[in-house]
């Protein structure tokens, strides 16, 4: 069979629907649409009970109960949930929050503006993999520290932390621990109770469920979480989170959380097959190939390499059937380099020379050998245009 174009390698930032969990909603979609508040007959009933099984599946997948979940809008509603509803609520115990600035913006956002009303974070440096250690969390933490905020795995360069030594370090100091492990969950095991994870950001749309629904894990003994509800409205989701349920999307999400959960040994090994397949493929052919994360403490489906002499937007446009990301996320009209890959020390031009491949469940050895040759074309076109190539191949100091 042909090669089906473009190639999609950009799963981290968002998956297609797996046709299975679309199945799982379709009745939701259609026939079994009532309220799951609807306390009073069968069409509120059968919603209710699909959402319940689904925040079991949820639940399951993280080692929480189902009552510990939370459903959301997806994991920026989450984040913001956890980090503005605790810094509130137990404004009167602290004012002290701690997380890092290579964290998701659904993160730092919200820190940001609970910096501007009040409350002081310190912004822990990564090192040059993007890890934060536990240690450097313990001496952070101070008599007024409410919350540590410190993400499972990085979306950008796929590093992952040391989830449950910082789990330890909160817990000791009695301190809450928020994880966003929206690109962890499914993915790599994550248990909130060996892990010490207090409250828990995921997100259906990265996992093959549908997009505009997530949930937030909030622990309800040892230590019981509060948290003042960011949505004012009819008391859903015990009281946290107002808003008629979206059920079909919900029952997406746990669908796609029993999927992930039942292939997730497997597909780890898989994507970490294709992954390196691909990295390797690349600096065989490609030099001055840098990559951008941990060598070994990475996501199986994430590899970000700066191509030096290369601009990352110059190549994406060379490789116009391959979908990837480049490091000059373009959140802002002007190309900032991204603060992910400044944060653990890239340089600026390094930065802006970086691409971000990010694999899934529908790639094939296929794509990824695709993958390669466009990227090994493009950059050797570009290069040939580059007088600072030129001059470093020729080893003259540029
Ligand atoms: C995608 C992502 C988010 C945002 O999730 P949404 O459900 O799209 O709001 C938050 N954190 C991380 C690490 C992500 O990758």
């Amino acid at each position: 069979m042909a090669l089906e174009l473009p190639v999609y390698l950009d799963y981290n930032a968002t998956t297609p629907l797996d046709r299975r969990v679309l199945e799982a909603m379709m009745p939701y979609l259609t026939t079994d649409f009532g309220n799951a508040a609807s306390r009073n007959h069968s069409f509120g009933w059968k919603a209710e009970a699909g959402v319940e099984t689904a925040r079991e599946q949820m639940a399951s997948l993280i080692g929480a109960a189902a009552k510990d979940i939370v459903l959301t809008s997806g994991a920026t509603e989450s984040n913001n949930l956890a980090i503005k509803g605790v810094a509130e609520m137990y404004a009167e115990k602290g004012n002290h929050l701690i997380t890092s600035p290579i964290e998701h913006k659904a993160v730092i956002d919200p820190c940001k503006y609970l910096e501007e009303h009040g409350y002081r974070v310190t912004w822990l440096r990564p090192d040059r993999y993007g890890v934060i250690s536990a240690d450097q969390v313990a001496e952070a933490i101070t008599d007024k520290t409410i919350l540590i905020s410190i993400m499972a795995a990085n979306n950008e360069i796929g590093t992952i932390n040391p989830v449950a030594d910082i789990g330890q370090v909160a817990h000791k100091h009695n301190v809450f621990f928020h994880c966003d492990a929206t690109q962890a969950v499914g993915k790599i095991p994550i248990d909130v109770e060996a892990m010490g994870i207090d409250l828990l950001s995921a997100s259906a749309h990265k996992i093959y469920g549908p997009k505009g629904v997530g949930c937030l894990y909030v622990r309800r003994h040892g230590p019981r979480v509060r948290l003042t509800c960011q949505m004012h409205g009819g008391g859903h989701e015990r009281g946290m989170r107002s808003g008629t349920l979206n059920v079909a999307g919900i029952v997406g999400l746990g669908a796609a959380c029993e999927l992930c959960g039942r292939e997730m040994a497997k597909e780890a090994r898989r994507l970490t097959a294709l992954r390196d397949r691909l990295h390797r493929g690349i600096v065989a052919r490609v030099d001055y190939v840098t990559l951008n994360g941990h060598p070994t403490q990475r996501l199986p489906g994430t590899v970000n390499l700066s191509f030096a002499y290369v601009e990352g937007e110059a190549l994406m446009m060379k490789m116009k059937d391959v979908a990837v990301s480049s490091g000059s996320a373009c959140t802002s009209a002007s190309l900032e380099p991204s603060f992910v890959l400044r944060g653990i020390g890239v340089s600026d031009a390094l930065a802006h020379s970086s691409i971000r491949f990010s694999l899934g469940r529908f790639t094939t050895a296929e794509q990824i050998d695709y993958a390669i040759e466009q990227v090994v074309r493009g950059v050797n076109e570009l290069r040939q245009l580059s007088p600072l190539y030129e001059a470093a191949e020729k080893g003259s100091p540029s």
